[in-house]
């Protein structure tokens, strides 16, 4: 057997076709939180995704990681897909490929093992060249300013310190999809700003695809993307600063939420096209169905 050359092969392509996913409650019943979510995400791109609270944001990272599966629809990751993956080859995929940084700061960690353990932890399933390949430790704390705290226990350290910690495992396999979701939501600005380079970093330095979860407008600004979720749909999505409403399953189009106000539901509209890539939407001088 020839020893295979490590090489790390750049990003990976994620789409989702039709994605949705029920929760069932205690009580019985289903919880809509994603209703036919279609999204490409090109190798190597970076996504901030936005949206209110309860919109799908989160349920989707983790269908992305693989951390759960979707109840219907389809998740690609480059060309496999993912409910297709058996238990054994996605917890590969998952400690050597797709790094998923999950909200709130205590789940990614091991609370009652240092910082180093946890680095160690996260790189466990990587083979020795890998591991050669991968940033060193103490740079890799120090990136996230924990050069202090290599060796305190995580139960003992401060919300912000373990949301740091969290992001620097996340990334310390070398990732080819990065997903974080909320990466910085207890840090200070210069924390933050630390934070956001780094994850930056990992795109220019070996071509991670990216998608962070966030509500903070100058996190999301660093991203040439963004994809704003609405009832657990992709309601909008920005490209380098311009907003643009995404048509939907069945040709719906969502109206921007201050155009929504003037234009009520039921009333009638005309929709004609001016030229290829204008349609003109005229109200009715007709009153529509109350
Ligand atoms: P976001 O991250 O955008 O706030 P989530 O993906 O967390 O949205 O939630 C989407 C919807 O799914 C919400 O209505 C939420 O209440 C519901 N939900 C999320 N997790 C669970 C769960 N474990 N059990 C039941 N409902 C859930
Ligand atoms: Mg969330």
């Amino acid at each position: 057997m020839t020893t295979a050359v490590v090489e790390r092969p750049g990003g990976l392509r994620v789409r989702c076709e039709g994605v949705v996913h029920l929760y069932r409650t205690f009580e019985g019943h289903d919880v809509v939180a994603l209703q036919g979510v279609d999204l490409t995400i090109a190798a190597g791109e970076r996504v901030a995704f936005l949206g209110p609270s309860g919109s799908g944001k989160s349920t989707l990272l983790t269908l992305l990681g693989g951390i759960q599966k979707p109840s219907a629809g389809r998740i690609f990751l480059g060309d496999e897909e993912v409910s297709r993956m058996g238990e054994r080859y996605l917890a590969r995929v998952r400690a050597r490929r797709v790094s998923t940084m999950l909200q709130g700061s205590t789940r990614n960690l091991l609370a009652y093992a240092t910082a180093r353990q946890n680095i160690a932890f996260a790189r466990l399933a990587l083979s020795a060249d890998e591991r050669r390949a991968a940033l060193p430790e103490a740079e890799l704390l120090g990136r996230v300013g924990l050069e202090q705290q290599a060796d305190q226990v995580v139960s003992t350290m401060s919300g912000g310190q373990r949301q740091r910690l969290a992001l620097a495992c996340a990334v310390s396999t070398g990732p080819q999809l990065l997903l974080a979701d909320e990466p910085t939501s207890q840090l200070s600005h210069e924390d933050r700003d630390h934070v956001i380079a780094l994850i930056h970093s990992l795109g220019d330095d070996l071509g991670t695809t990216v998608v962070v979860v966030t509500h903070q407008p100058e996190v999301a600004a660093t991203f040439p993307r963004t994809v704003t979720m609405k009832g657990g749909r992709v309601g909008s999505e920005g490209r380098d600063g311009a907003e643009y409403v995404v048509i939907g399953a069945e040709g719906v189009v969502h109206l921007p939420t201050h155009l929504a106000e003037q234009w009520p539901p039921g009333t009638l509209v005309r929709i004609e096209p001016e030229d290829a890539s204008r349609l003109v939407v005229s109200r009715s001088e007709q009153e529509g169905p109350a």
